[in-house]
């Protein structure tokens, strides 16, 4: 059986301990960074950076509200990086529902990869080499919590059965309705790590709900896979 995350976001303080325990874990460089006029740090995922807790600031109905958004990998249920890659050597799915991505993926064409994950998660390394969150695979499979989850201290990080964090997420939105009456659930039946906003996603992150929707997102793959042997043999005649 497939495992998930619950993020709870409204229960978020932006406290960082995710992001400083995914690095540790990963044993993960820290990144030289400057103050870009908010309190997120650093600016972006990177090669070296699969978590990062993006900040906004905004006003919503006359108030001034702090946005916190625990970013990492959605490990899409039908990964469109997946199917775009084409080759588990590179990028394959583990049994827990993790989509692993190994030193084979600098063999891929890593802008192709990039442009196809609807939430813009990978990121490309020195030699071409891609990265992001791998759920904690080996964690995972000895029984631990994922480094993120096992460290936050406020509840927002939940980790288990795909089925149990679904529950666990329809009663996050129940109980946030009452405070937030927009809370949603981010693409819950399309992804393993489902979000639970409080406001319009948009507000929080230009990536926080996918570009496309899965089946538009898996169509598109497919046609440039037809399309391609064609592409190349046209590009021969000229
Ligand atoms: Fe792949 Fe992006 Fe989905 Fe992660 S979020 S599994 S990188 S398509
Ligand atoms: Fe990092 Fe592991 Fe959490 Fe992914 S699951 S964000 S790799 S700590
Ligand atoms: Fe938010 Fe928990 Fe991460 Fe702290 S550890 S930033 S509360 S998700």
């Amino acid at each position: 059986m497939s495992k998930a995350f619950f993020i709870d976001t409204t229960l978020c303080t932006a406290c960082r301990a995710c992001q400083v325990a995914c690095k540790q874990w990963h044993d993960l460089p820290a990144e030289e960074t400057k103050n870009l006029g908010t309190y997120q740090n650093p600016a972006d995922l990177s090669f070296d950076t699969y978590k990062l807790v993006r900040m906004k600031e905004e006003v919503i109905d006359g108030k001034l509200r702090w946005l916190f958004f625990p970013e990492q990998c959605r490990h899409c249920v039908e990964a469109p990086c997946l199917e775009t890659a084409g080759d588990e050597s590179a990028i394959y799915q583990a049994a827990s529902g993790a989509i692993i991505y190994t030193t084979q993926t600098k063999n891929l064409d890593a802008d192709e990869i990039i442009e196809s994950c609807p939430y813009n998660i990978p990121r490309k390394g020195p030699d071409g080499t891609l990265a992001k969150c791998d759920m904690c695979l080996d964690r995972v499979l000895n029984g631990l919590l994922p480094a993120c989850v096992k460290t936050c201290p406020t509840g927002t990080m939940n980790f288990g059965e795909r089925d149990a964090m679904l529950d666990l997420a329809r009663a996050g939105l129940a109980t946030a309705k009452k405070k937030y009456p927009k809370a949603m659930l981010l693409d819950a039946d399309d992804v393993n790590v489902i979000y639970l906003v409080a406001y319009d996603p948009a507000l929080y992150h230009e990536f926080a709900v996918a570009a496309n929707t899965a089946f538009d997102v898996t169509r598109s793959v497919a046609l440039r896979k037809m399309l391609r042997p064609l592409t190349r043999a046209t590009a021969r005649l000229f």
